[in-house]
């Protein structure tokens, strides 16, 4: 009788870990990967959506098609977690698991600022990042802002790519000078947990192209009437379009599970992402990563990957002796759009300390066909 290795969440991290599990463990093992979604997109993907430069169904892809891979995919909610027993609740059914990998993600918020969601888009769904790009093809001129509600949110660079991106979008159009683009940050720097360099060098882009940067102004509530967005600090900014980045926070059924801690994220060992439950592991955005520099390891696909991978060796090695032990160790890049078919890329190691070690490559027409071609490899090798 084969084991279970259940695997909660199919996005980014769910995937890798699923499909690492069926490479290493033997076919008697089952491998069960579950999703509310029927269909996976690829994230990062969004933001060329908003420019025009994708349809969805480029970055899309039927999660049934994981069967092809010998991963059973199971399509539902999980509404209950019991850890220390590993069962979990899909739509009324229990499974079992011998292992249980929570990749879940985090989920978006917006209703906690009042008038967020009725007055902008929200740059971070398929939905918003479509009606966004309507917006911007019928867009004549006026005020374009870009903000970020709270300063933890998924992909550091991506409201940056956007912004750069919406400004190329509007140059191209001959409406540059009929828009004036402002962002404001509820955190004090670009990308703040890779270090004063890399924020510099994304501010200097932002500069060079007009785009005014207003950090530490945390939104308080938008009047969409009015179109007037109100923050913390009595600050009070107008905009025709609003481009958002929602308060993220772990799905209830994490929290309601008693796995989160005070800041309402899972807590793992930063080595082998194990929780505090035995053979209950979590990776990717829903969980939570002290720094020594003082915030927490960012949430990034990239990082959701190197912890899948080392999460599947580890539960393979438990169960089959085979292979050896791996750590995560904190490694990280990210490619950041800048218009004008060129990216730049951030890379390092984020365990570093006292601070991460982070250096920034300038926007080069090589880096974005890198991530062009990261793209077309991801969706063939998942599916
Ligand atoms: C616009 C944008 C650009 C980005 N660009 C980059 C980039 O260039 N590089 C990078 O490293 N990262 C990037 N990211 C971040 C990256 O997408 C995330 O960090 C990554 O997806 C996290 O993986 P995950 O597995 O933790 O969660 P997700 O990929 O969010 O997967 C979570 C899955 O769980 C499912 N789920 C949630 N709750 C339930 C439930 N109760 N029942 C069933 N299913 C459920 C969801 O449907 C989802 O499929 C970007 C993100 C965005 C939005």
């Amino acid at each position: 009788m084969g084991r279970t290795a259940l695997v909660l969440g199919a996005g980014l991290g769910g995937l890798v870990a699923a499909e690492n599990l069926r490479k290493r463990l033997p076919r008697a093992d089952r491998v069960i990967a579950v999703d509310r979604a029927a269909v996976h997109f690829f994230p990062p993907s969004l933001l060329w959506l908003l420019v025009g430069e994708r349809e969805a169904g480029d970055f899309s892809r039927p999660l049934e098609h994981l069967a092809r891979r010998g991963i059973a995919f199971r399509r539902g909610g999980v509404t209950r977690i019991d850890a220390a027993t590993r069962q979990v609740d899909i739509d009324g059914e229990t499974l079992s698991a011998d292992a249980l990998v929570i990749a879940l993600g985090a989920e978006y918020a917006p209703e906690s600022v009042p008038g967020l969601a009725e007055a902008g888009l929200n740059l971070y769904t398929l939905d918003g990042a479509t009606a966004a790009r309507d917006a911007l093809t019928g867009f004549s001129g006026g005020r374009v802002v870009l903000l970020t509600a709270a300063p933890l949110y998924k992909c550091p660079a991506a409201p940056y790519e956007a912004a750069l991106l919406v400004e190329d979008f509007l140059r191209r159009r001959g409406l540059r000078d009929a828009a004036e683009m402002a962002f404001f940050a509820a955190e004090p720097q670009p990308m703040v947990v890779a270090g004063p360099q890399v924020g510099a060098a994304v501010r200097g882009m932002l500069d060079a192209r007009g785009i005014a940067y207003r950090p530490e102004h945390q939104v308080k509530a938008v009047d969409a009437a009015a179109r007037r967005i109100e923050f913390t600090n009595g600050a009070l900014a107008d905009y025709d379009l609003l481009l958002y980045v929602p308060p993220h926070r772990a799905p209830a059924v994490v929290r309601e599970a008693g796995l989160t801690n005070e800041a309402g994220w899972i807590p793992v060992d930063r080595h082998t992402l194990q929780t505090k439950f035995e053979q209950v592991f979590a990776i990717g955005d829903i969980t939570t990563i002290p720094l020594k520099m003082g915030r927490p390891l960012p949430k990034a696909g990239v990082f959701a990957h190197g912890q899948a991978e080392t999460v599947a060796a580890n539960i393979a090695h438990a169960w089959t002796g085979k292979g050896a032990p791996r750590r995560f160790d904190g490694y990280g890049m990210c490619f950041i759009e800048a218009g004008g078919g060129r990216a730049g890329v951030g890379k390092g190691d984020f365990y570093a300390e006292p601070t991460p070690q982070v250096e920034v490559r300038a926007p080069s027409l090589f880096w974005h066909a890198g991530k062009v071609l990261y793209e077309k490899y991801w969706l063939y090798r998942r599916f």
